[in-house]
């Protein structure tokens, strides 16, 4: 029996991290579930898994969830950081599933890393602001990080039985989101509900925007980077609008693996939960020969300058990725608003990597210090 944490429980990686457990209640139990403000699912939640610990963001939430569950339900509720955290490192807990959007998911990863949780990274935020320090920290407590992330998933897998020495090149495979053939022309009038469709993937709000703007695809590089111990000079981004290669390892000998499935993201979650087995999840198989053609394209950075803006991070290191991220949550934010258009988040993120002072290997003050800088002047600059 492994039991589990799951932090984000209401989102779409929290969701079907439940439908796994479900499918699967010999093997996983819930010890801890976590949302920010749907208290209605989570309730629900909450009443099928029967979770000794749930956590919610504030008291007002956690006074609402207190209404909706029945009195003699056991489950012990808090709310804050310090809730998270008890979520992330509770005593009964043998894997975190880290599902939070964005830079939330930092504290909690620490936390279950210093408690020598396994871990099933769904936030690829964490890697992007704190990758050094968590690497660090993981490897110091001998803590396990299990990829969740689709294309991560595939180069995990793909890595499997293969020295370091014989890898030259991760390559990530990226769908170009719903904007791939609009010209660029027209990216000052795209709207949020475009923007929020995304061709393949089915996901949450922040996601499917990093995900039109390719930003997504340059945190994965910066996530690659860290979990793989990668130089960013060795991960390459090929555009596959099909979504079937989740991504490619190439190796010195010329050979090139890659991992396939059809486009369900509950195939990574449950290789994290259940690594070294392969669970029978019920996904349709994978008909190559009803597919046909797989294509394969550079990214085109111009259009794109989010995924070129993120390289530039890598490449720089230190405090710059986590000034990307935050400056790219507040733009994205601004645009969900419809306070800024799409053209102008890139504009954004590039005008505050650029007033950044650098801070050469930050501690986490540093780290938190940076974001907390960056989105006050993403803010100014939005409000200009
Ligand atoms: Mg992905």
């Amino acid at each position: 029996m492994k039991r589990l944490s799951v932090l984000g429980s209401t989102g779409s990686i929290g969701r079907n991290t439940l439908k796994i457990v479900e499918k699967f209640p010999d093997r996983f139990q819930i010890v801890a579930l976590t949302a920010k403000k749907n208290v209605t699912l989570l309730a629900e939640q909450i009443k099928q898994f029967t979770p000794p610990l749930a956590v919610v963001y504030d008291e007002n939430h956690a006074e609402r969830l207190k209404q909706l569950i029945s009195q003699n339900c056991p489950v012990k509720i808090l709310y804050g950081i310090s809730g998270y955290l008890e979520a992330a490192s509770h005593k009964d807990t043998d894997t975190v599933v880290m599902a939070v959007v964005g830079s939330a998911g930092l504290l909690p990863t620490l936390a279950a890393t210093e408690a020598r949780k396994d871990i099933a990274l769904a936030n690829k935020e964490t890697l992007v602001m704190g990758g050094d320090l968590v690497m660090k920290k993981a490897r110091e407590y001998g803590t396990k990080i299990f990829p969740v992330d689709s294309e991560h998933s595939a180069v995990f897998q793909c890595l499997k039985g293969h020295g370091k020495a014989d890898l030259k090149k991760i390559v990530l495979t990226a769908s170009g989101g719903p904007f791939l053939n609009r010209q660029k022309s027209e990216f000052g009038r795209i709207s949020v509900e475009d923007a929020l469709n995304h061709p393949t993937w089915q996901m949450g709000k922040k996601i499917s925007i990093d995900s039109a703007t390719l930003m997504n695809k340059g945190l994965e590089i910066i996530e690659a980077r860290w979990l793989f111990n990668v130089a960013q000079e060795n991960i390459q981004v090929v555009v596959h609008p099909q979504s079937i290669v989740h991504s490619m390892v190439a190796y010195r000998d010329g050979s090139v693996i890659a991992q396939m499935s059809n486009p369900d993201m509950i195939g990574a979650i449950a290789y994290a939960l259940s690594y070294p087995e392969r669970l029978d999840i019920g996904t349709t198989p994978l008909n190559l020969s009803s597919i046909g053609t797989l294509t394969f394209f550079d990214p085109d950075l111009e259009k794109f300058p989010c995924l070129a803006l993120a390289m530039d991070a890598c490449r720089t290191g230190e405090t710059m990725p986590a000034v990307l991220n935050s400056a790219n949550e507040k733009a994205v934010e601004a645009f969900l608003e419809k306070k800024i258009n799409f053209n102008q988040i890139p504009l954004i993120i590039e005008k505050v990597m650029h007033q950044h002072r650098i801070i050469a290997s930050p501690n986490l003050e540093e780290i938190l210090q940076a974001d907390q800088w960056a989105r006050n002047f993403a803010q100014e600059v939005i409000d200009k």
